[in-house]
Formats: C-alpha cells, sequence, structure tokens
C-alpha cells in the first residue's frame, strides 16, 4: 500500500481531470469497489470514473510520478482478487459504454471496453450478427474485463474464447501514451503480436479503451437445446468423450451436479430435475440423433428438450446464474478453474467427488465440460481456519492433478492473486521457466515501475 504522503492531494488532482463528481473517497462509495465475485477484498485510495483515453493517459502519468498503483476495472466480477488491490487508484471503465461501429461488411464491431458483453450482443442481435465468446457472466461483465482475463464461456466449446475473436486494441500504457494494435482486417503480418500479449493480461500490462471484435451472422441452422441427465458424473464425462471421438460438435456441453441443481432451484423458483448430473447441450438439430444415441450408450436417463424459444433461453439463464447461487450456499467460496485435456474429463470429475469426500468439503460443481473445464465451487466457513485450510488442499490436490495429466490450473478466470504460486508450478513442471522469465521482463518492460496492478500474476509467480 502506498504511503500518506503518495495520495495526499491526489483526490484533487485527479478531480482536476475527470471533475470532480467522478473522483469517489467516501468509505460508502468506495465500497463498491472493495471486493470482487469470489468475495477477495482490498481497499482502494480512490476511484475514479475517465470517460476519454487522454483522460486514463493523464491519470496513469499521475499514478506514475507519484508510484500509486492503478486498477482498471469493468464490473468487477473476477474471481481470483485480480480487480482489487489495497490503496490502489480504481480506474472505473464503465463510462467507456459506447458502441461505435457495427460493420456488416467486414464483420467486426468496433466497441469501448465498459460495453456489457450482453448489451453488445442485443445491439448485434438487430443487424443479425452475434459476438460469440459469452462467460456466464456476460450480464455484468464488460468487453474490457473479458479481453484483460481472456474469459471463456458457454459457447466456448463451438468457438473458442475471446483470444480467439479480438483483432485490435486502443491501450494506454503505464507511461500515460496510447497505442493501437493489430488492424481490424481478416489478416495482418505486421510486427510482433501484441494485441494476443494484452489479451489475458488481467490489467498488467497496459489499460484497454477500446477493441475491434470479430462478429458472425447469427447461425441460420436451427438447433436442439435439452438437458440430458445421468446417475453419476464419470458418465457424462464419458459421453463427451464419445462424442469428440466421433466428431459430433455441440454448441454448448454444460454441466450442473445435483447441489448445483438444487440451488437454482431454490435461488430461482425453477423445478429442474436433481440428477445427479445434468449436462446442458446445444446442438445442430441433423447432430441430435447421433448425440442422443451416445448419450443413451453412456447411460443417458432423460433427455429434456426445450419446447421454445422462451425455454431454452430459460436453460441458458439458469445454467449462467448458477453460480450465484451456489456461492449462497456457505459464508465462502473458492471456485476451481482446471482445465484437462478432454480425454481426462471422467477421470477428473470422479477425482473432484472424492478430493470433497476426502477433505470433508462440499463442492457443488457446474461448468464448461465440454472444454475440459468445469468448476469444483469450494464450500467453506470463513470464521474456520481448519474449513478455510481444507478449502485450500482441496484446491491445490485438484490443481496438481491438472497439472500431472498435462491440464492447466486456470482456464478462464486467470491468475491473480489466487494461483501465482501454482502458475509457476505448472510452467515449471510443463518447461516453461524460461517463457516466465521472459514474461517478467515483458512486465518490466511495459510498466517499468509496477504501477499496473502490481504484485499479482505474473509478477507474484
Ligand atoms: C456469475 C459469474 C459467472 C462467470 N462465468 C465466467 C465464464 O463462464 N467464463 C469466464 O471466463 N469467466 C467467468 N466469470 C469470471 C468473470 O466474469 C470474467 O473474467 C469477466 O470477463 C470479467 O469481466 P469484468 O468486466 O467483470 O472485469 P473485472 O472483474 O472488472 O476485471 C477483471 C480483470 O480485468 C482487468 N480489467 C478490467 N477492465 C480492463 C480494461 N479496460 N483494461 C485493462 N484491464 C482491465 C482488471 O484490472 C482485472 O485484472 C464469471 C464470473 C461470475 C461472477
Amino acid at each position: 500500500m502506498p504511503g500518506r504522503s503518495r495520495v495526499l492531494g491526489l483526490a484533487s488532482e485527479l478531480g482536476a481531470i475527470v471533475g470532480a463528481e467522478n473522483v469517489l473517497t467516501e468509505p460508502g462509495a468506495l465500497e463498491a469497489f472493495r471486493k470482487d465475485m469470489a468475495d477477495f477484498e482490498a481497499t482502494p485510495a480512490v476511484v475514479t470514473r475517465p470517460s476519454t483515453e487522454d483522460q486514463v493517459g493523464r491519470i496513469l502519468e499521475v499514478a506514475t510520478r507519484r508510484r500509486v498503483p492503478v486498477v482498471a476495472r469493468g464490473a468487477g466480477t473476477s474471481l481470483t482478487g485480480a480487480v482489487v488491490l489495497d490503496g490502489a487508484i480504481i480506474l472505473d471503465m464503465q463510462r467507456f459504454n459506447r458502441i461505435l461501429r457495427i460493420d456488416p461488411v467486414n464483420w467486426y464491431v468496433q466497441v469501448q471496453a465498459g460495453v456489457v458483453l450482453d448489451d453488445l450482443n442485443e445491439a448485434l442481435r438487430k443487424e443479425g450478427f452475434f459476438f460469440p465468446p459469452d462467460p456466464a457472466s456476460s450480464f455484468l461483465c464488460t468487453v474490457g474485463g473479458a479481453i484483460a482475463e481472456s474469459s471463456g464461456g458457454m459457447r466456448c466449446v463451438r468457438y473458442g474464447t475471446m483470444r480467439d475473436w479480438v483483432l485490435a486494441l486502443r491501450v494506454v500504457l503505464a507511461n500515460g501514451r496510447t497505442v493501437t494494435l493489430g488492424e481490424p482486417l481478416a489478416k495482418n503480418r505486421v510486427g510482433y503480436d501484441l494485441v494476443h500479449l494484452m489479451i489475458g493480461s488481467e490489467g498488467t500490462l497496459g489499460v484497454v479503451t477500446e477493441a475491434h471484435l470479430k462478429i458472425l451472422p447469427v447461425p441460420s441452422v436451427p438447433f436442439v437445446r435439452m438437458l440430458v441427465t445421468f446417475d453419476d458424473w464419470p458418465s457424462a464425462g464419458r459421453a463427451i468423450e464419445e462424442l469428440r471421438r466421433r466428431q459430433v460438435m455441440a454448441n454448448l456441453m454444460e454441466f450442473m451436479d445435483r447441489e448445483t441443481v438444487l440451488a437454482v432451484n431454490a435461488a430461482f423458483h425453477t423445478n429442474f430435475e436433481d440428477a445427479e448430473a445434468t449436462l446442458l447441450v446445444d446442438l445442430d438439430e441433423p447432430l441430435v440423433g447421433d448425440a442422443e444415441a451416445i448419450f443413451r450408450a453412456h447411460g443417458a436417463r432423460r433427455f429434456s428438450r426445450a419446447v421454445d424459444e422462451a425455454e431454452a433461453e430459460r436453460f441458458y439463464s439458469v445454467r449462467s446464474h448458477a453460480y450465484l447461487a451456489v456461492k449462497e450456499l456457505a459464508s465462502g467460496v473458492q471456485i476451481e478453474d482446471v482445465t484437462v485435456p478432454i480425454d481426462r474429463l471422467a477421470e477428473y470429475l470422479a477425482l473432484v467427488k472424492e478430493v470433497a469426500t476426502r477433505h470433508g468439503l462440499r463442492m457443488p460443481t457446474l461448468g464448461h465440460a465440454g472444454d475440459g473445464n468445469v468448476h469444483p465451487t469450494i464450500l467453506f466457513d470463513r470464521t474456520d481456519s481448519a474449513s478455510r485450510a481444507a478449502a485450500t488442499a482441496a484446491s491445490q490436490d485438484l490443481c496438481r492433478y491438472a497439472i500431472r495429466v498435462g491440464g492447466t490450473i486456470t482456464g478462464e478466470h486467470g491468475v491473480g492473486v489466487q494461483k501465482a504460486a501454482l502458475m509457476r508450478e505448472q510452467m515449471q513442471a510443463h518447461g516453461a521457466e524460461e517463457a516466465l522469465r521472459l514474461m517478467k521482463g515483458i512486465k518490466q518492460l511495459f510498466d517499468p515501475k509496477s504501477i499496473l496492478n502490481p504484485g499479482k500474476y505474473v509478477e507474484a509467480a
């Protein structure tokens, strides 16, 4: 945390840049910026709400001169502590809220960083387009946050993650200068690929103000959305492996266990069957017969097709809100993000159950099974140090399994403060130690005074 002298007069200096009404210092006002959505907590020094690149640049100049850390913030839905920091200037990016251009020929959208993904998709739909990556938080999270986290989501089983959909960026660097990275073109071979360096950089290399994102026409092939239930978790995993082997490509392949469905039913007054394992599946209509046969061969108990668009939307919405329902089940949650090779999915699902039993913990589990990326949500009692220690041990067991089998400790949520040590372990185990050294050098090059989200991620690993 910066010393008092560094923040003395800071608010009025920032007020001269963004207007006093866009600088928050009162404890009550700061409260909304103290937590992320996995309850990582820290108290910022001040919150600013810039609305232009010039303002962001001038704020970063002030921060550099005073050596006060800066954290860019979208919607604060991060799950790893990436968006909270004691003593920081929070750059609230929500006033960067304009969709600047939808290009119907070049198939891109030019959008500011604070636009919420669902709002973006609503605007695109009116023009017959959509933006595929859809973190389950897309009703809240912003373009800038999703880029900085290289977010995945539910449709990623078909379309990939944010990493696959960004063409160009406008970024304000730690020295206050603004730079354009990439070109909004189908192809561009000029220079090192700094666009992709910025994607997944967790606010540690620069502040994204604007992006050109690829878009696609809304698919015209009719699809079927259904819930498929199983009597055990590994059977659902084996069915997914077999779908892959038989080259049946799903558009959604989401997992929810019994405890998640029960939490959802209680929170949202729904009445979904509380089977041991449920898959939410989207398939192009011609593939449904083959897929159902594979599910059946792996013990699927019941298929419930959405009868109309409204029900299909309800299935989707329930899954996307499931974490919020599960989070209410205990005073502490640690949501895991291990991703395993898909041919290890069934084994991993069995391991999650075993780890929960071994540590005496409840772990409602949900997530993107089609990507090998399910999220055991480890519940613990925040007031009980033994319970907290058990949660940490369980998380480490899952992450170390992933490292052993060639998976990753985080598929999409990122590292933040939560997983820096495990990131180092993974990189060492997978022969990437030198890559980590290069990454630390890149951080130093972009941010020599370490003001951008310091002490986290690569710097902390
Ligand atoms: C209910 C729920 C469901 C979720 N589902 C998914 C999911 O399916 N897939 C997934 O990948 N994640 C998921 N997440 C995690 C989270 O929502 C995503 O990481 C999301 O993209 C973060 O966006 P945000 O706007 O909230 O960013 P924030 O939480 O505000 O910030 C996240 C990080 O990005 C940085 N950042 C934010 N804006 C900028 C900017 N303009 N420039 C530079 N850095 C910036 C911050 O400094 C921080 O390091 C979920 C979270 C919740 C609560």
